[in-house]
């Protein structure tokens, strides 16, 4: 399924949606100001890394910008990692959760703007 990066015309806020159907995308709103005016941004990130890549690529101690903590795909990517390290399972539960914040960013992102 297509995570899709948009740009909101009227508050500048950018945002991620997951289109599950056509019909979605339609009835999307800014998540700021429930503005309508929204425009598709090209990814700007290649989405072609599987999980396991990510998580086998991502440093935890290499600085982190910005631009890292919108992109929600590393959400809980640092958590995964020190879990890997120590031989941790968290198990479907934590994925699941996961899953929601990734698809749900702008609950995610509220508190930080
Ligand atoms: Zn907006």
């Amino acid at each position: 399924m297509p995570i899709y990066e948009y740009l909101c015309q009227e508050c500048g806020k950018e945002f991620q949606y997951l289109v599950l159907k056509k019909e979605d995308e339609d009835a999307l709103a800014c998540p700021g100001c429930k503005g309508r005016t929204l425009k598709r941004l090209v990814s700007r990130v290649a989405y072609h890394a599987s999980d396991q890549d990510r998580l086998a690529a991502f440093d935890p101690n290499a600085p982190r910008d910005d631009a890292f903590y919108k992109d929600t795909r590393n959400i809980g990517l640092h958590a995964k990692k020190r879990a890997q390290q120590m031989g941790v399972d968290l198990g479907s539960g934590f994925e699941a959760k996961l899953d929601r914040l990734r698809t749900d960013p702008g609950k995610v992102f509220d508190d930080t703007e």
